[in-house]
C-alpha cells in the first residue's frame, strides 16, 4: 500500500472483477448497437480503458474534459468545458463514463449539454457513487460501486493530480492533506 495512504477502499481484484461484470451487463442490454463511451477527462481515463475492453457489442470513444471551480477536495457545481467531443453525437447511442458521482452536479451539467445535442440514447455508467452525496438526482444506468462519504484517490481519482496510477482505491491519511 502506498504510504500516504490510511486504508484500501477496494482492491485492484475487486474493481477488475466489478468492471467485467458491468461490460458484461452493457454488452447485454446494446448487442450488436455501436456504443460511443465518453469518457469524463482525467479521472475516468483509467476505468474507461479497462471498461472498454470488456464491452463485446461495437464501441467508439471520445473524450471531454471539464473543470469544477473551487477547492480540490469539494465540487462548487460550476462548470466548464476544457475539451469538447472531437464528434457529433447526433443519433448515436451515447455512455458517459465517469469516475465518481459526489454532489451530481458535474453530471447534471453534461448531461444537460449532451441531450442537446440530440443522441439516439444517453445513460451513465459511473464506477463510484457516495451514498447520501447526492444534490441533484442522476440517474446512473450503470454503477460500480457504492461508497461511503470519504475522499478517495486511485484508480484515476487524484488528489492534487497525484495518485491516479494506483491500481487501487483508498483513503489519504489526515496528515497528507495538512502538509
Ligand atoms: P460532483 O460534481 O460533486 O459529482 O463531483 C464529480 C467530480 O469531483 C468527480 O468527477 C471527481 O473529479 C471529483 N471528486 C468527487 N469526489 C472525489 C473523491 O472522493 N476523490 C477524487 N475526486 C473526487
Amino acid at each position: 500500500m502506498h504510504p500516504d495512504l490510511d486504508r484500501i477502499v477496494l482492491t485492484e481484484e475487486e474493481i477488475q472483477a466489478r468492471i467485467a461484470e458491468l461490460g458484461d451487463e452493457i454488452g447485454r442490454d446494446y448487442r450488436d448497437e455501436p456504443i460511443l463511451l465518453i469518457a469524463v477527462l482525467r479521472g475516468a481515463a483509467l476505468f474507461v480503458a479497462d471498461l472498454a475492453r470488456c464491452i463485446s457489442s461495437p464501441v467508439e470513444l471520445d473524450f471531454m474534459a471539464v473543470s469544477s471551480y473551487g477547492s480540490s477536495t469539494k465540487s462548487s457545481g460550476v462548470v466548464r468545458i476544457i475539451k469538447d467531443l472531437d464528434e457529433g453525437i447526433e443519433n448515436r447511442h451515447v455512455l458517459v463514463v465517469e469516475d465518481i458521482l459526489d454532489t451530481g452536479l458535474t453530471l447534471k451539467y453534461l448531461l444537460k449539454n449532451l441531450a442537446s445535442r440530440r443522441p439516439k440514447s444517453l445513460e451513465v455508467c459511473t464506477l463510484l457513487s457516495k451514498q447520501g452525496k447526492q444534490r441533484v438526482p442522476i440517474s446512473c444506468r450503470y454503477v460500480g460501486f457504492e461508497i461511503p462519504d470519504e475522499f478517495v484517490v486511485g484508480y484515476g481519482l487524484d488528489y492534487s493530480e497525484r495518485y491516479r496510477n494506483l491500481p487501487y482505491i483508498g483513503v489519504l491519511k489526515p496528515t497528507v492533506y495538512l502538509d
